[in-house]
C-alpha cells in the first residue's frame, strides 16, 4: 500500500521522455568515498582474474565458475561455468577455457537468475537519492521490480515523471524497474475524489491517459479496488481501461476489491475483466485475511484454475508472511473503545479543516512544512502547493496532521487522562474490558504478536503468552500494554493458506514492500526478507515446495507473467541478472521489533551484467534500467 498522500499523475505531462539508459552504470557521485568504494571494488574483483599476468583484453567480462545452476526451471541444478559479455550471458557449459576481467569462484554455492519482484512499492521510496540503490532488495537477490502498483503510480507530487525517469536512467538505480500505470491515479486526476461514475467525456480522458502511459513504456494497468478512489469504480470502468492496454500486449495487475469474506467475488471480477478485455489478469498479494475467512483461498484457487483451463491467463503473487500491510500494527484497545462516550468531543479531520478556514494559504503551507519534515520542499513542490485549490490544500494539511501518530491514542495526554478516568469507574472499566476482549477474540489471543514493547522480553510473544507470564487476564494485559505504547501485530493470514497458495505453479513472489530509509520507522519485514525468507522457510526448512519451485516462482515465472523473453532464466542470450547464492550462510536478520537488517546469503549479484554485490558487500554500482514495454 502506497504511503504517500496527494500524488499527482506521473505521465500526463510526459511529452518526449528521454529514457535512454546510460551505459556502464557507474554512480556519478564525485565523493571521495564513492571513488574509494569503486576503486577497491574493482581492485578486489580484478585480483581474482584467472590470469596472473596483466592482460589488456579478455574473452569475457565476467566468468562465474563452478557453481550449481538453478536455471529458472523445475529441473535439478547442474554444474556449469557461465560467461558474461556486456549485459548478456554468452556461454553456459560444464567447463570451457577463456579469460575474464572478473572471475567469480562459485564452488559450493548456487547460481540462479536474478529475482523478479512482481509487486513492489519501491517507487515510493526511490525518489530519495539515498534509496536509489534499493539495497534492501539487492541484498535479497532482487534484480527487477514491478512498480506503480495497487492503483497508484506513486510518483511524488513535486516532480514530473519524465524528469524523474530521465534522472533515474542517467544517475542509475540498483535493480531494474518496470512501470504500471495506476487506475486510482488516473481517476483522481480526471474525477478527483468523487464517488460517482465517470461521464463519457471523463471516461475518454482516462483512456487517453492510460494510452499515453502505455505509449511511454508502461507495462499495463494496476488497480487498488480497496483504496480510494479506486473503490469508487465499477467493473465496467476498469474493464474499459484494461482494454486500452490490450493492443500493446499489456497486463492487468489488481489489488482486488476484497481480501476477506468476499474474496471469491473479487477473484471473479479479476477473471471477468481478463476474459472480456482479452488481457492477462494478475492478482496482487493473493491471500485471505481474518481468521473466520481462512480456507477460502482453496475455492479462490479453484476459480483461477477453472479459468486457466479455459485458456485465460490468470496468475497471482504472494508474500510469505502471516501479517499484512504497510502499517501492520494494530491497537489492542480499538479507537472506539479508547474514546468511548468521549468520541463526540474529540477533534476529527473535518473539525481540523474547519479550523483551518481561519488560516491563510501561506500559513497552511507553513504548517504543512512543519508536520512533514521528511519531504524536501523543492521549488516544484512549493509551486504545486501554491497552486492547489483551497479545498484540497486544507484537506491535505488536515489529513497529514491527523496521520501523525502522537496526535491520538496513549500518546495524547488528554485522551489518556480521559481513558484512565473511565477505567477508575467499575462500570466503565467493565465495558472497556468486554470491548477489548471482543476485539482480540476476532483474531484469537494466540494471533496477536507483540511487535514493539518497552518490556523487551515480551517482543515476539503472543498476547496469550504475555498474559500468562504476567499472571493477568487477557483484557488487563492488553490494556496495560496499550498504555505503555506497545505495538501489536495481528496475524491475519493462516499458515495453512500460505502453504496452499505457495505450491501453485501460477503464483509468483511479490514483496509488497518499499525502498526503506535504513534505520528509520518500522517497515514490514517483507521489505528486507521476502525472497530469501521464502527459500529458507518454505523450501529448505518446511519443505512445502522444492528449492527449484521457490526459485522458479521468483525468476522465470514472473518473467513469463510479464511476457519477458530476455530475463528470468540462466540461458545463453539472456540478460545477465544473476544471483550467486550461498545457501549455507542464508541469514534472515530482520525482525518485527528490529526490521532494518539486510538479509545475508547473496554472495554476488549481477544486474545487467554488472556486479553490484561482491563477497556479500554492495560495491556502489547502479546498473539498473527503467524497462519499457513499448520500445521507442
Ligand atoms: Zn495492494
Amino acid at each position: 500500500m502506497p504511503t504517500h498522500q496527494g500524488h499527482e499523475k506521473w505521465f500526463y505531462t510526459m511529452e518526449k521522455p528521454d529514457l535512454r539508459v546510460k551505459k556502464g552504470g557507474f554512480v556519478k557521485t564525485k565523493t571521495l568515498f564513492s571513488c574509494l568504494v569503486l576503486f577497491f571494488g574493482i581492485f578486489f574483483l580484478t585480483q581474482t582474474a584467472s590470469s596472473g599476468q596483466p592482460q589488456t583484453s579478455f574473452d569475457y567480462d565476467v566468468l562465474i565458475k563452478g557453481g550449481k545452476v538453478y536455471d529458472g526451471s523445475l529441473n535439478p541444478p547442474f554444474q556449469a561455468d557461465i560467461a558474461i559479455k556486456g549485459d548478456r550471458i554468452v556461454r553456459i557449459a560444464r567447463s570451457f577455457p577463456g579469460t575474464a576481467s572478473t572471475v567469480i569462484n562459485a564452488k559450493g554455492v548456487y547460481i540462479t537468475p536474478g529475482f523478479i519482484d512482481l509487486h513492489s512499492h519501491v517507487d515510493d521510496g526511490m525518489y530519495f537519492p539515498e534509496n536509489r540503490a534499493c539495497l534492501n532488495y539487492l541484498f535479497q537477490g532482487v534484480t527487477t521490480v514491478i512498480v506503480g502498483q495497487c492503483g497508484s503510480s506513486a510518483w511524488p507530487i513535486f516532480e514530473k515523471a519524465e524528469d524523474m525517469i530521465k534522472r533515474w536512467s542517467e544517475e542509475g538505480i540498483g535493480p531494474n524497474l518496470a512501470l504500471l500505470v495506476g487506475h486510482g491515479t488516473v481517476r483522481q486526476l480526471v474525477i478527483g475524489m468523487e464517488n460517482r461514475e465517470p461521464t463519457p467525456e471523463e471516461m475518454e480522458k482516462m483512456k487517453a491517459l492510460v494510452k499515453e502511459a502505455m505509449e511511454h513504456g508502461a507495462y499495463g494497468l494496476s488497480t487498488g479496488l480497496i483504496y480510494l478512489p479506486g473503490s469508487f469504480a465499477k467493473t465496467d470502468e476498469v474493464l474499459e481501461l484494461v482494454k486500452v492496454v490490450r493492443p500493446y500486449g499489456g497486463i492487468y495487475h489488481t489489488h482486488i476489491r476484497n481480501e476477506r469474506e468476499k474474496l471469491l467475488e473479487a477473484v471473479k471480477e479479476a477473471i471477468e475483466i481478463s476474459e472480456k478485455a482479452g488481457v492477462p489478469s494478475h492478482i496482487s498479494h493473493f491471500k485471505v485475511m481474518g481468521k473466520e475467512n481462512w480456507g477460502l483461498v482453496k475455492e479462490a484457487c479453484s476459480l483461477i484454475e477453472a479459468a486457466r483451463e479455459r485458456g485465460l491467463e490468470i496468475t497471482a503473487d504472494q508474500y510469505p508472511y502471516q501479517f499484512s500491510s504497510g502499517y501492520p500494527y494494530q491497537s489492542l484497545v480499538p479507537r472506539s473503545v479508547w474514546l468511548g462516550g468521549e468520541a463526540g468531543n474529540m477533534l476529527n479531520r473535518e473539525d481540523i479543516e474547519k479550523i483551518f478556514e481561519h488560516l491563510g494559504d501561506s500559513e497552511l503551507i507553513d504548517l504543512y512544512k512543519k508536520v512533514t519534515p521528511y519531504i524536501p520542499l523543492t521549488d516544484r513542490h512549493q509551486k504545486f502547493l501554491n497552486e492547489l485549490p483551497r479545498k484540497r490544500l486544507t484537506s491535505l494539511v488536515g489529513r497529514t496532521l491527523m496521520s501523525l501518530q502522537d496526535f491520538q491514542g496513549p500518546e495524547n495526554e488528554r485522551e489518556r487522562m480521559l481513558f484512565l478516568k473511565r477505567m477508575s469507574s467499575p462500570e466503565e472499566a467493565k465495558k472497556i474490558r468486554e470491548a477489548v476482549r471482543k476485539n482480540i477474540e476476532e483474531n484469537g489471543t494466540e494471533n496477536f504478536i507483540i511487535g514493539i514493547c518497552v518490556e523487551k522480553n515480551l517482543e515476539g510473544k503472543s498476547l496469550a503468552q504475555a498474559a500468562a507470564s504476567k499472571g493477568k487476564s487477557i483484557e488487563d494485559t492488553a490494556i496495560e500494554l496499550e498504555l505503555m505504547g506497545t505495538k501489536c501485530i495481528p496475524l491475519q493470514m493462516g499458515e495453512e493458506d500460505i502453504e496452499y497458495i505457495i505450491k501453485k505453479d501460477y503464483v509468483g513472489t511479490g514483496s509488497d514492500g518499499t525502498a526503506t530509509f535504513y534505520g528509520i520507522g518500522l517497515p514490514h519485514i517483507r521489505s528486507y526478507s521476502t525472497f530469501l525468507h521464502k527459500i529458507k522457510k518454505y523450501a529448505l526448512e518446511r519443505k512445502a515446495v522444492t528449492l527449484a519451485h521457490a526459485i522458479r516462482s521468483q525468476t522465470s515465472l514472473p518473467a513469463s507473467i510479464m511476457n519477458w523473453d530476455d530475463r528470468g532464466w540462466i540461458k545463453e542470450g539472456y540478460k545477465a541478472d544473476i544471483v550467486v547464492l550461498d545457501l549455507n550462510n542464508l541469514k534472515i536478520k530482520t525482525s518485527i521489533s528490529n526490521p532494518h537488517m539486510y538479509s545475508q546469503g547473496v554472495k554476488y549479484l549481477l544486474v545487467n551484467g554488472k556486479v553490484v554485490i561482491t563477497g556479500g558487500k554492495y560495491n556502489g554500482q547502479l546498473p539498473g534500467q527503467v524497462l519499457k514495454l513499448k520500445k521507442s
